[in-house]
């Protein structure tokens, strides 16, 4: 007997037993029928099972800022996975946790269980949760997303749970010098179809232009191209800025605004007050990670609509705020937290709370980051909203499938995995460059926290 008909015949006799403890024997025909409808898996078929023959680094810069993609190879000829570990300003540090560490750890195991893939990566280091390993952990974690897609033959979203929604709604960036600048900005983004715009004046924390130098750079203290953000015209300025924007461009558009944790919890928390008439559709990072014993005082003093976490590293940060409904939108860099894996968990988590999502989505986001983002927007229920930056030209290049952007929504295509590819040719042609974060300081050259 074949084994084809040995399996089938296996296979007849289990949905037989089934088929009487339900007490429906008689619903099915013919042995070969089942055999028909229920192929069984390649796993329980004694298959070798697919392994990871290598996990590497892409380090490249085609747009200016540093992007880190791994890639894992496989031993299924042509089979392989990418995933997002970009941390911008220490790229070089997650290229050798990649390559030199987490290689060797990969290297003989199987693709197919990317939860206990995680969670032992996670643990094998011992000393955990740092932005360095969890970007790399990232990398292998959506890339083990993409080979399961791939040999799905599904688009990702479709492993999560298919679609929840059309496509992913996102919101546009609008910076100015002037108010209005700023309303001239926002008007165009709505006439392109976005719904949604956040609205800065210059920089995190900016004015717009300073007409004195601030006291810290007159007397030559610290570096003369260090940042200065003169907070207390900012707190004054940013309720202008929306009253503004309000009056030229109307109700009918979402404003948003990332505080990026500059000011004092306090300041925070009196000019979040003072936005109340404004209606924004959320304020973004009131607070440095530091500081998250403010939330129960802003909450009691406001319902502006919050939101939080770029900064987090670990899930367990997430997980009381998000309980006790401290804000409203889950700010997640996704690599930064080490992938679609753990992003789920908190995903599903804001869907008991109701809080919802709105992954962080800068430019220092390799295009591969904005597919993990968007197929994951699109399966969940408590999506909120998206951000995303113009992908340039010679980004794209480098990532072919980077998604579009129409009418204000990122479109995701139903190409298996995450859609998206990488030209190593063309990545090599982009060297990475170091990048720290601008120090940024207070008049007196007090450092500010970002
Ligand atoms: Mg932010």
């Amino acid at each position: 007997m074949d084994e084809k008909l040995q399996n089938s015949r296996r296979n007849t006799l289990k949905l037989l037993a089934m088929g009487s403890a339900a007490g429906v024997v008689g619903l099915f025909d013919s042995s070969e029928a089942r055999a028909d409808v229920y192929e069984t898996p390649s796993y329980q078929k004694g298959a070798k099972p697919v392994t990871i023959t290598k996990v590497r680094a892409i380090a490249t810069a085609p747009g200016g800022l540093n992007l880190v993609v791994v890639k894992v190879e496989t031993s299924e000829p042509g089979l392989y996975g990418i995933g997002c570990a970009t941390f911008m300003q220490r790229a070089a540090l997650v290229v050798t946790a990649v390559d030199v560490f987490l290689n060797d750890f990969c290297v003989g195991r199987d693709v197919d269980n990317i939860d206990d893939m995680w969670m032992s990566a996670y643990v094998s280091s011992y000393w955990r949760n740092g932005p360095v390993l969890n970007n790399a952990l990232s990398g292998l974690d959506e890339a083990l997303w993409d080979i399961k897609g791939k040999r799905a033959k599904m688009p990702v979203y479709q492993l999560l749970g298919g679609r929840s929604r059309l496509n992913v709604d996102t919101y546009a960036h609008v910076q100015g010098r002037t108010f209005e600048a700023i309303a001239e900005g926002v008007q165009k983004a709505t006439e392109q179809g976005f719904r949604h715009v956040r609205i800065q004046q210059g920089g995190y924390g900016g004015v717009g232009t300073f007409q004195t130098p601030p006291d810290f750079k007159t007397a030559n203290y610290a570096r003369q191209t260090d940042g200065y953000s003169d907070t207390g015209e900012y707190l004054r300025r940013v309720p202008q800025m929306f009253e503004h924007v309000r009056k030229v461009c109307g109700e009918k558009v979402e404003l948003l605004h990332d505080m990026h944790e500059q000011v004092e919890p306090i300041q925070a928390i009196n000019m979040i007050k003072a936005l109340e008439p404004y209606r924004p559709f959320f304020i973004e990072d009131p607070f440095s990670p530091e500081n998250m014993g403010w939330f129960k005082k802003l909450r009691a003093a406001t319902s502006v609509p919050l939101a939080m976490g770029e900064l987090f590293n670990n899930i367990n940060e997430f997980r009381d705020p998000m309980a006790e409904q401290l804000f409203d939108f889950i700010r997640i860099h996704i690599s930064q937290i080490g992938g679609i894996t753990p992003a789920m968990k908190v995903a599903r988590l804001g869907e008991w709370y109701n809080v919802r999502t709105a992954w962080h989505g800068p430019a220092d986001t390799s295009p591969v980051g904005y597919q993990a983002n968007n197929h994951i927007d699109l399966a969940i229920y408590n999506f909120g909203i998206q951000e995303q930056q113009t992908i340039p030209q010679r980004v794209r290049d480098v990532f072919p499938g980077s998604p579009e952007v129409k009418n204000g929504y990122f479109i995701v295509t139903d190409e298996p995995g995450l859609g998206i590819d990488i030209n190593e040719k063309e990545a090599a042609k982009y060297p990475i460059n170091y990048k720290g974060m601008a120090t940024v300081r207070k008049n007196d050259g007090t450092i500010l926290k970002p």
